[in-house]
């Protein structure tokens, strides 16, 4: 079954794979799914930033789409539930714990069932889809790999912390030497991730932290070469808009990927991937230096302030997968 306009379903592409991040992701896939039927489509998510804490399994970046996909997203932060209460945080706060990692109760239901399944011999994969049937989750969402791993800080004093010991546990305040994804090397992609991959007619590339979200998932072997080996074009945007993230801390980590916080940059960090790119209007001058590292490049809005900002530049990306 379709969803969506039938009209706008017509020129477009089926079986479409998206690689997410968590909230940049999410809000580029809700225009995605406006333009596309969400059979065609496959996500697959950033799990570097998963992390075991107060006992559970979170992965920020999975729920994150799960719950935004779903209406569920507490819209203000861009991650949690909407409405969640924090009476488990509180407690433990009230005890004199440290509860310095946000997770609302219900979320950490999500979170405790998770661990549950993981913990009875389920896989992630496994996990995320009985997670994803439960919220009614539409389009397949896979885990970029079923195996351990976990986004690695190296802080400029020599410090290895994981990414969100640095990000909500130190606010981003150190300065950054270099990132990595702990765990890459022995990692094999998540079931179906390769296959999605190589039967794609169209891949997207959200505008997602090119460092934490999108270079994670293509450090876990075998994503990165089955992209390249795909017949489909590779389409990303850029989530860097006029010389600063619309939000993140990708200006922190890009530098230390050896890249200036700019779309050409961040089309510098991805160039092997891509075939094309689309920035924003406001980095129009930029797209000379994006052709010249060999890619497409579309002009257009890609500020989402509104779902219908976010379907117009899918349709861009969509429309650019076409091209030969
Ligand atoms: P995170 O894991 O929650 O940090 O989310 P992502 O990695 O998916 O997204 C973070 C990136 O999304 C940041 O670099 C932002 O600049 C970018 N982003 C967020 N909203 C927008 C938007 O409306 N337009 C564009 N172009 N980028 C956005
Ligand atoms: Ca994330």
């Amino acid at each position: 079954m379709k969803t969506g306009t039938a009209a706008d379903h017509d020129k477009l592409p089926a079986v479409i794979v998206v690689l997410a991040g968590g909230v940049g992701a999410a809000r580029y896939l809700r225009g995605v799914l406006r333009v596309v039927s969400p059979d065609d489509v496959t996500i697959i998510g950033n799990t570097g930033d998963d992390f075991r804490i107060y006992g559970v399994h979170v992965s920020p970046d999975l729920d994150i789409v799960t719950y935004t996909l779903t209406g569920r997203i507490d819209e203000e932060k861009g991650w949690g539930l909407a409405g969640d209460t924090t009476v488990l945080l509180d407690e433990m706060r009230a005890a004199g714990l440290n509860a310095w990692f946000h997770l609302g109760d219900r979320d950490f239901g999500v979170c405790l069932a998770r661990t549950e399944m993981l913990a009875a011999g389920a896989s992630l994969s496994d996990a995320t889809a009985r997670i994803s049937e439960r919220f009614g989750l539409a389009p397949r969402l896979l885990p970029m790999t079923d195996d351990e791993v976990g986004t690695r800080v190296v802080l400029a004093n020599g410090e290895d912390v994981h990414f969100q010991e640095y990000w909500v546990g130190r606010k981003a305040a150190d300065p950054v030497r270099s990132v990595y994804l702990g765990g890459a090397d022995t990692s094999r992609p998540a079931p179906g991730v390769v296959d999605a991959i190589a039967s794609a007619s169209a891949i997207l590339i959200a505008p997602s932290n090119p460092v934490v979200s999108i270079g994670t998932i293509l450090a876990v072997p075998g994503i990165r070469e089955a992209l390249t080996a795909s017949s489909a074009r590779v389409v990303g945007v850029s989530p860097i808009v006029g010389g600063a993230p619309v939000r993140g801390m990708a200006d922190k980590l890009m530098p230390a990927a050896g890249a200036p916080v700019t779309a050409v940059g961040a089309a510098l960090l991805l160039r092997d991937v891509l075939d094309g790119y689309v920035i924003d209007l406001v980095d129009e001058n930029l797209a000379g230096d994006v052709e010249a590292l060999g890619l497409d490049v579309a002009v257009a809005q890609t500020m989402m302030r509104t779902v219908e900002d976010a379907a117009a530049l899918a349709k861009v990306a969509l429309t650019m997968t076409e091209h030969r």
